[in-house]
This record gives C-alpha cells, structure tokens and sequence, in this order.
C-alpha cells in the first residue's frame, strides 16, 4: 500500500485521545488495499482544546473523511454543518464525510451492533434485552435495538443516567423500556426472563480483565450474552457464559461493522467486512 501513495493520495483519519491502540487504521486500510482505493487512513491525536483548530484543518486540507473517538464524540457535534437523525437521537457523532466543503456527522456504532448481534444468531427481535450501561454505546446501541426488543431494560451505576437515556428513547419510540440502577438486586430480577444480556461497560477490559458484573449463577443457558468489549476478545463475563452454556459474543464484529459503515458512507462501495475482521484478527493474535 505505502508504494502506491501519490500525490493523488486522499486521507481519512481518526480523531481523538488517546488514539495509538486504535484497530481502525489496520482495518480501513485493509479495506482501502482490497478495493483498490488510493487512499490512507492515519490517526491523529487532537486534544480537546484543539478540537476547533483540527476542524477548520480537515476542511481546509479536504480530508475526505473521518472517525471521531473518546473525548470528542459529542463535542464534534457544534462544528459540523449537518447532523443525520440517528446521530441527533443518540446525541454522539463517531462518523464525518466532508462533502463538497461541508462536514456531516453520523453515529454507525449502533447499527454496527445490530448487524453484529445478527451476524452472531444474537438478533434482538422479539426478545427481552437487558442492557448494563449508559454512556456513549449503551445511547448508540439502545436507539438500535430498541425498535426491535419485546422489552428493553437498561440497568447503569449511575440510575440518572439510565433514566435520562430511558427518557429519550421514549420520547421517540412507543416501546416497552425501562431504566435502573445496577444492583445486585436488579440484575437478579431482570436476568431471570432475559433471553439477551448486552454489556456496553468498560468493566472487564483490558488491563483489569478478571472484573465483571453479573454473577456466572444469574446467566442461563437459554442466554446470548453480548459483551461489546474486543480487547480481550473473550471477558470473564463471556468465559463464564461459555461455561454456563449460553451463547457468547464478543465485540469485535461490532467493531468490524462500524467501521464497515463509515467505509461505505464515505466510499460508497460495499466494504469487505471479511478482510476488515481479518486484519484486526491478526492483530489481536499478535501480528
Ligand atoms: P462511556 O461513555 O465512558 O460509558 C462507560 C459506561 O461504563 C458507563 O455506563 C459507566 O457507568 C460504566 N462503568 C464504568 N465503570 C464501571 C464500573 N466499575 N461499574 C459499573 N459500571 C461502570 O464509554 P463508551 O464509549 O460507552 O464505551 C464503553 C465500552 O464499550 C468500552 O469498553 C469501549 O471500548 C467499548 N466499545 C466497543 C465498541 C465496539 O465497536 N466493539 C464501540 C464503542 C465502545 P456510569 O454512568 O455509572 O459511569
């Protein structure tokens, strides 16, 4: 790929900090190679400071596109010309196309979770989800699924949190949710009838990979059990749903499908999630 950049070369980057353990580079890049795409994709750290600087940069030098991570997903949002809805609703951007000069903002996380739950014979149709968390994914993932669930119930340490997120699904959705504090308690009652448990906590990501939150006697063997952490691939969360014979799923399909969805948003080809998922396979095998 290096031997092909030229001055026709275009950029596509990622935003954020920290962003040197970031796996988009080995997958977009991937997929740029595949297609045949005279393209690269880096990733720049920009301090939150630096935000506006950065902005007015990428529309200056046309970079084509862009993938936004912590702490700016939000942020973002006041600098960009156009917000599409579902971006709006979850109220978090991790996906740019700047398009004739003018920058708009999507949010694939939550699709990309769809799809991966699909992919996984995890589909949320028809099913009770239950759902640890609230922060930035639990929002993308939530506004996903939540269409879809027979009864959505989102349990968070911090209760507002799940409520306010609660709140917004309602307020455009008529579903079945409810929104909890995460307590033994809670856990126990609402795991009892749940056919799919989805984490979006960073508890049991790596480095402290032997944390977890749900007791291995509350998961059934009836389960799915989403965990949308990738590093590591498997949690002690999903070791002990493996164990309790439930069906485990990692995060890293979801990463792959995200990023497929920026790829196709940006280049508008079909992105070739195969190659994607292999390149970050690779890596996580260590190279
Ligand atoms: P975030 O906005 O900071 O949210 C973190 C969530 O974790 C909050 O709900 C927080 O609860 C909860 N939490 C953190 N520590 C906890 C603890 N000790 N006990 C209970 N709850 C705890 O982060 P995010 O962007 O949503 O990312 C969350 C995780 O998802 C990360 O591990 C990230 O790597 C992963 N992720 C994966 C993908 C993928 O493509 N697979 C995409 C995005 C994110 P409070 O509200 O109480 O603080």
């Amino acid at each position: 790929m290096i031997s092909r950049i030229n001055s026709e070369t275009r950029l596509y980057v990622l935003i954020g900090d920290p962003v040197e353990h970031s796996f988009s580079p080995l997958m977009h890049n991937a997929a740029f190679q595949f297609r045949g795409i005279n393209s690269v994709y880096l990733t720049l750290q920009v301090k939150s400071d630096g935000l506006g600087d950065a902005i007015k940069g990428i529309k200056s030098m046309g970079i084509l596109g862009l993938n936004v991570t912590i702490p700016h997903k939000v942020s973002i949002m006041k600098y960009l010309d156009k917000i599409d809805s579902n971006a709006k609703n979850i109220g978090a951007v991790n996906t740019v196309i700047n398009k004739d000069g003018g920058l708009i903002g999507y949010n694939t996380d939550g699709a990309g979770a769809l799809a991966a739950l699909k992919r996984g014979n995890g589909d949320p149709a028809g099913k009770k989800v239950v759902l640890l968390g609230a922060g930035g994914a639990a929002r993308a993932i939530s506004f996903s699924i939540a269409p879809f669930a027979s009864r959505l119930v989102v349990l968070n340490r911090t209760r507002s949190k799940a409520t306010s997120l609660v709140k917004a699904i309602k307020k455009r959705l008529n579903i079945n949710i409810a929104g909890e504090e995460l307590t033994i308690n809670t856990l126990s009652r609402e795991l009892a009838d749940t056919e799919l448990l989805i984490n979006t906590t960073s508890v049991g990501m790596f480095p402290k990979i032997e944390e977890t939150l749900v007791d291995r006697h509350l998961i059934k063997p009836n389960m799915v059990v989403f965990d949308i952490i990738y590093n590591p691939p498997e949690t002690r969360l999903l070791r002990e749903a493996t164990a309790s014979g439930a069906k485990a799923l990692n995060g890293i399909n979801m990463l792959v499908n995200q990023g497929a969805l920026s790829f196709k948003l940006w280049i508008g080809l079909k992105p070739p999630i195969d190659v994607m998922l292999r390149a970050i396979n690779r890596e996580l095998r260590g190279g």
